[in-house]
């Protein structure tokens, strides 16, 4: 364990910013504050600002587990909000701990807990704001360690790999204390790499050589280091006590608190990573998930449920029958149930579904299986129920994608508008982005051109439509997610470059990289991908298979 636990002159924080962070600690109930000594100091850090972190249950979850632990000490730290970035240059004030102020690298671990491809740039800003050395290679046992985990290490961490002394890769939950009893008996930071990588599901870079010959040519394992890593994964998820802590205002869920019901999902539509990695999909024990909104009552009435499919969670009637509960749930599977379910929500104002595609061809291409009539059916029970907003999900560029899929899509929500005067429809459009472990992972992405293309048709026959709002994202940022999400070990050099050069494209030109090798391309299935190395327990022969049915519109 190394002693970074005095702050030391030269180290002092500024008051505007302590004072800001006390404002928030103030409005938090459940937050942890322990003494330093004698125990691990680590710093969840999560790159992006402190409204975004806290809304996320894994982030909390792991800052919970870590807690639990006597021997160790978990605080928090975010990437400043915008305005303050330049309080920290300006003052030369390093990041630092929300509980105990400490600056990052008074540390022994900095923990980066990463869900989203287009925060990478972020981890590099807390980084270089604390003044810590970017790259693994340049740090030393002076440094803290610094250690990746959440869903994007999971799948891909290759793009970050070059920045994290070690990565965790899946479920966190018995992976993580492993390592810290490890950590606890390494006395040098070599000793620490070799035992860790011993640990399934933990993956050291460093260990790792790799040539490239335009792709990914060759991939050697040193010092006796696994050549494939296995993920982790939880068998059951009611015996963990992965849980929030933390309740407050200051999050995207207001005073809520999020409990886990379903872990994985049992569809696999063939876009999403999430349906692909989190397997198998297993649910939450009654008794344990009454449990957990008992805790939750003891400081608030508002609990979220968090669970990809909750319409396939066994319990779910029942548990939202709870007395006294201010339920939210997640987007639901187009359904009859889900209309009941809907039904159980009542005072609230919207309920979510994700018909994905607007014609059953589109449908059976992404492995959709819901119908037409499924969805009109669901929103005609919804409305029935007096929602007023009827959210929407819809994805634009899908492989295969032709102009009569766009004008299915615009002719199905013509479709659910006339079903009822009253309400409204709520229509968000996210573009394609290719996902490791997923069968698409060898389609290119659809030309910007063509996406923005589409985009404007759909808003130009819904917009005019009373009662209907359309959102989507900006298909530039899709583009730069599919390519760090996609990426190999040479994107580092684009990550570093955007720190000084805040064009990417512009920064991937001076990098000598082209982003359209890994974005836009079709991969053959003899391609080495960069995330082979994982074995996550799926199949690349079957993904394959998968991927072929979807060009041939099976489902
Ligand atoms: S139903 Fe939703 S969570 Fe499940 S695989 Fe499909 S898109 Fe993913």
């Amino acid at each position: 364990m190394v002693n970074r636990n005095d702050v030391c002159a030269g180290d002092a924080v500024n008051r505007k910013l302590v004072k800001k962070t006390d404002e928030l600690l103030s409005k938090e109930r459940g937050a942890v504050f322990k003494e330093p000594g004698g125990r691990i100091n680590v710093c969840l850090i999560y790159p992006n600002t402190y409204h975004v972190g806290m809304s996320n249950l894994g982030f909390q979850g792991i800052y919970t587990l870590l807690n639990d632990r006597s021997d160790t000490l978990c605080e928090r730290a975010f990437l400043p909000d915008k305005d303050d970035i330049d309080e920290y240059v300006r003052t030369d004030t390093k990041p630092f701990a929300l509980e105990s102020k400490r600056p990052l690298n008074k540390f022994d671990i900095l923990a980066f807990s990463v869900s989203f491809e287009n925060d990478y740039t972020n981890i590099l800003k807390i980084l270089e704001l604390a003044n810590i050395p970017l790259r693994a290679s340049d740090r030393n046992q002076t440094h803290p360690l610094i250690i990746l985990g959440g869903v994007c290490a999971f799948f891909n961490p290759e793009p970050l790999a070059d920045f994290f002394d070690v990565c965790f890769i899946g479920e966190a939950e018995e992976m993580l204390n492993e390592f810290i009893d490890t950590y606890k008996k390494s006395e040098t930071r070599k000793g620490l790499y070799g035992k860790t990588a011993a640990i399934e599901g933990v993956y050291v870079p460093g260990f790792y050589n790799i040539k490239y010959n335009n792709g990914i040519d060759s991939r050697e394992a040193l010092d006796g280091a696994p050549e494939k890593i296995k993920r982790r994964y939880i068998e059951d998820i009611s015996a963990h006590k992965f849980r929030q802590s933390i309740v407050t205002p200051e999050t995207e869920f207001s005073d809520m608190y999020l409990i886990e019901a379903m872990r994985g999902c049992p569809w696999k539509c063939r876009f999403c990573v999430a349906g692909h990695i989190y397997t198998p999909a297993r649910k939450k024990e009654l008794t344990a998930i009454k449990g957990e909104i008992d805790n939750a009552l003891k400081i608030t009435e508002r609990v979220g449920l968090i669970g990809p499919s909750l319409t396939d969670y066994t319990h779910i009637s029942e548990v939202l029958k709870t007395e006294g509960v201010d339920f939210s749930i997640t987007s639901l599977r187009a359904s009859k149930k889900s209309a009941e379910l809907a039904g159980l929500l009542k005072g609230h104002k919207s309920v979510s579904i994700a018909p994905e595609a607007g014609t059953e061809r589109m449908r059976r291409v992404i492995n959709k299986k819901i119908t037409e009539d499924d969805i009109i059916e669901t929103s005609r029970l919804i409305f029935s129920e007096g929602m007023e907003n009827l959210r929407l999900y819809f994805m634009v560029g899908l492989p295969t994608e032709n102009g009569d899929d766009i004008k299915g899509m615009v002719s199905l929500v013509k479709k659910i508008r006339d079903i009822s005067k009253k309400g409204n429809i709520v229509l968000t459009l996210s573009t394609f982005v290719p996902k490791p472990f997923t069968p698409f992972q060898w389609h290119g992405m659809e030309k910007i051109a063509i996406v923005k293309e589409r985009l404007k048709a759909i808003k130009s026959s819904l917009l005019p439509i009373r009662g209907i709002k359309v959102f989507h994202d900006v298909p530039k940022y899709t583009y730069m997610q599919g390519f760090f999400s996609m990426g190999d070990r040479r994107v580092s050099k684009v990550l570093e470059a955007m720190l000084r050069i805040h064009d990417w494209k512009k920064a991937c030109i001076e990098s000598g990289i082209d982003p359209d090798f890994y974005v836009m391309r079709n991969k053959d299935f003899a391609e080495k991908l960069p995330w082979d190395f994982i074995d996550a327990d799926i199949g690349k022969e079957r993904l394959w298979e998968e991927y072929r049915k979807a060009l041939s519109e099976k489902s």
